[in-house]
């Protein structure tokens, strides 16, 4: 339990701390004695207490200055992909494990500018490959709800370090779900925005036309803030959005998109979603969909529906095919992102070795884990002469077309999206050792928006699997730009619900 277990919102926090009835100092370092001392120590990669401490004095003086924010003060803690000066950077592998970044991502700079407290650096599947961050070099993570199993991945230490109540918010990333698949097993919220709406600048690449980052947190309503300091156009990242339909893309545009749908919602009395069209691929509801999600699902529909909301059957015909696509692209990428951890320009050097070569080659097998080999070879073999338009080139047409379903929904069917994050509910640390394609399977249901560049996100939805204690996750996508429209209806649907304040019981 921390002091600021008591407060379940970051806007709660936050007006205790502006009150001053409690403290940044104090709140960071009882955050950093639960931190410490929680069961799993996997989730947290780095701690310092000085660093934390430093940026808790200065939110202090903010506050004491009347010059606090919304996340001034508040809790938070970064994926291990996210650079940060001081704090070891080593996206969970053995390739960056004593690596300490010169700068700052621009996330991470945005939110301690926003006078946000991290408390260090959380686990993650190497490189962010994996669903279940079982491939981090340095141990699995638990999932608070069930120690025995997954949290998610592969932002599994964020989800964990949520649900845990260890922190308020979390960064993660998301290049085929690992922002919200991770939030379904651990029954938090986290959002994936528009590609192109948050810097990718120092953010360890992992397949550079997909990743994009998004903030994990208990609701919709603590990830406003979050996601509206972490996005903005950033000058060092070629592919960040100067503008987002017209409007620039800078922080506010967010929080102003959640409160004019808040305004429009409110004005329409006790059917605030009428005229809302949600359309319910069909493609999402198939045989390898678990009973116990497709039923929370169908409840979760029906509350939107009591809220005024339509439903509408659609259809996302190449669905199936978003796993080969996202399977080729994403190590396609993967494999020449990876190729600068040769030793010399980053990462671990082997002790010892031959020639240039075999010193390449040894610290490459020594430095990356299994998944990690897989992906650069599978990328390095679609990419390469004589396979790359059979491949490569197909899955990019592929991807097209699936862009092509996602747009024509969104434009002729429906206004938003929702469906299933994943098939199942997390499943046992250990499970899939031997079948690492069992888990690509997985991703099905999130593969496919990301390859699109659109926003999603998962907000908790009900509880299954065998014991019947496994968080369910809810999966809402939108138009480009939407996210500010998505937040404001996932936060309608939690104030009629209560999935969201569950807590597990031995965090
Ligand atoms: N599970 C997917 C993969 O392994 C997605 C990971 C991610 O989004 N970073 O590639």
């Amino acid at each position: 339990m921390t002091q600021f277990s008591e407060f379940h919102s970051i806007p709660a926090l936050g007006e205790a701390l502006r009150s001053r009835r409690i403290s940044a100092a104090e709140l960071a370092a009882d955050a950093l004695r639960a931190a410490r001392g929680y069961r799993d120590p996997n989730v947290f990669l780095h701690i310092d207490d000085d660093l934390t401490l430093a940026q808790a004095r200065a939110a202090d003086q903010a506050l004491a200055d009347g010059q606090a924010g919304p996340l001034t003060g508040i809790p938070i803690a970064h994926k291990d992909l996210f650079v940060t000066r001081g704090w070891r950077t080593t996206a969970a592998s053995r390739m960056l494990a004593d690596y300490v970044s010169p700068f700052d991502a621009t996330v991470v700079d945005h939110l301690r500018q926003a006078g946000a407290v991290s408390l260090g650096k959380l686990s993650c599947d190497e490189f962010a490959m994996g669903s279940g961050n079982e491939n981090s070099a340095f141990g699995p993570v638990c999932n608070p709800w069930d120690a025995d199993r997954i949290p998610g991945g592969s932002s599994g230490g964020s989800a964990a370090a949520v649900a845990a109540g260890l922190v308020l918010g979390a960064t993660g990333t998301d290049t085929g779900g690992s922002v919200r698949q991770p939030a379904a097993y651990c029954g938090v919220s986290g959002i994936k925005p528009t590609y192109g709406t948050v810097s990718r600048y120092g953010i360890i690449a992992y397949a550079s036309s997909l990743d994009q980052a998004g903030p994990l947190a208990r609701s919709a309503r603590d990830l406003v803030p979050l996601l509206d300091t972490m996005s903005g156009f950033d000058p060092q990242d070629s592919t960040s959005l100067e503008s987002c339909d017209g409007r620039p893309n800078a922080s506010g545009r967010i929080q102003a998109d959640f409160d004019a749908a808040q305004s429009v919602f409110q004005a329409a009395g006790d059917q605030p979603l009428k005229g809302l069209r949600i359309g319910v691929p069909r493609e999402f509801f198939n045989e390898g969909l678990a009973a116990d999600v497709g039923a929370a699902i169908e409840s979760a529909l029906q509350v939107f529906e009591s809220l005024g909301a339509t439903r509408v059957d659609i259809s996302l015909p190449r669905t199936r095919l978003s796993i080969p696509a996202y399977y080729v692209i994403a190590p396609a990428e993967a494999s020449s992102n990876l190729s600068r951890y040769d030793g010399v320009r980053y990462g671990h050097r082997a002790a010892q070795y031959t020639d240039l070569a075999d010193m390449t080659s040894r610290s490459r097998s020594e430095g990356f884990g299994d998944e990690v080999r897989r992906r650069i070879l599978v990328g390095t073999y679609v990419l390469s002469h004589g396979y790359y338009d059979a491949y490569y080139l197909q899955a990019q047409r592929v991807r097209r077309m699936i862009v092509d379903d996602f747009q024509r929904a969104l434009s002729q069917d429906c206004d938003v999206i929702m469906g299933p994050v994943t098939p199942g509910t997390a499943r046992r640390i250990g499970d899939n050792r031997q079948d690492p394609i069992a888990d690509w399977l997985g991703d099905i249901y999130t593969l496919g928006v990301s390859l699109a560049g659109l926003p999603g996100m998962s907000i908790p939805c009900g509880f299954g699997g065998d014991s019947g204690r496994l968080p369910i996750g809810l999966q809402i996508v939108g138009r480009y730009f939407d996210e500010g429209r998505l937040l404001a209806l996932a936060d309608r649907y939690q104030q009629t619900t209560d999935w969201h304040q569950r807590t597990p019981e031995h965090a």
